[in-house]
């Protein structure tokens, strides 16, 4: 059986929001998901205390783009030029070369995209996107790459066939101490999204890996996250037809969601992504106002 351990890239001095996973097989390691780019150090020194360096890793996957999953890899492969990288078609050419995802970035999330600091681009020859549904053995175990898309249209979830564990990235919503909620911002299609949980759901994972934050056991937490995809699309529809707007709906999502209102407790502890779930109304807002003007 492959070792899969998370090291806590969470920006600065902060904890308990960001897992770069590292899988061990027994000749091949590698990464999935790298962090941001101001906790490449973090990184390291987790690499090391786990028995290794950044020349023991054959390859890095990402589920996505985004800078709190991805934003560290050009950095790493200038320091390890043999390092593949698997990236969703979709996404590679914004690793090749990241100006338009770090200013995307500063728009959406402000000062926060500061905080995970500005990508590098990864050679072109480093990088390789698998179709959906590919999948490569590493001795102790098969890699299938599963398209996820919802979150961002270039997602994808990994799945390691034989430890039946699946990287949902941001797929699967955010999960901290067992509080859910889905991860929704501008961009997002809700229905994709909700597709790609049934997608999850169907391979019977046996433990769910999130980014944010930790492995856990069992099938249950995906039907809480599709369970609290539908509820979260099911209201924001209903308010956005009566006419109300992002701050109300927001508002009335945590009178609603227990765990959005201790989820917002733990980005105030955190101070990193203040306004989160702000976002992710005016994320399902953005939607149904694109499906209006279709
Ligand atoms: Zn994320």
């Amino acid at each position: 059986m492959v070792d899969i351990n998370c090291i806590d890239v969470t920006p600065q001095y902060k904890s308990g929001y960001i897992c770069s996973y590292l899988v061990d097989s027994s000749e091949k390691r590698l990464l999935i998901e790298t962090g941001p780019m101001s906790s490449v150090a973090k990184l390291l020194d987790g690499l090391a205390d786990l028995g290794y360096s950044l020349s023991d890793i054959d390859f890095i996957i990402v589920t996505h783009i985004h800078l709190d999953h991805a934003g560290s890899v050009g950095q790493l492969v200038s320091m390890n030029r043999g390092i593949r990288v698997y990236v969703h078609p979709r996404g590679l050419i914004h690793l090749n070369n990241p100006i338009k995802l770090w200013s995307a970035s500063k728009k959406t999330l402000g000062e926060t995209a500061k905080l995970y600091g500005e990508p590098t681009p990864v050679p072109m020859q480093n990088l390789y996107a698998p179709k959906d549904g590919e999948i490569i053995s590493i001795d102790e175990d098969i890699i299938k790459f599963i398209y996820t898309p919802g979150h961002a249209s270039h997602h994808m979830s990994i799945f390691l066939m034989k430890s039946g564990v699946i990287f949902t990235g941001d797929s699967a919503g955010i999960n901290i101490s067992g509080n859910i909620i889905p991860v929704t911002p501008p961009p997002h299609n809700p229905i994709k999204a909700i597709d790609s949980l049934r997608k999850m759901i169907n391979l019977h994972p046996r433990r769910i890996a999130f980014t944010h934050f930790g492995l856990y056991d069992g099938l249950a937490y995906l039907e809480r996250a599709l369970n609290k995809w539908v509820m979260w699309t099911n209201y924001v529809s209903e308010w956005y037809n009566e006419g109300l707007d992002v701050a109300t709906s927001y508002r009335k999502i945590l009178d609603l969601d227990e765990d959005a209102v201790r989820l917002e407790r733990f980005y105030n502890e955190l101070s990193l992504g203040n306004n989160e779930i702000l976002i992710s109304i005016d994320g399902l807002f953005k939607y149904y106002e694109w499906v209006k003007r279709d």
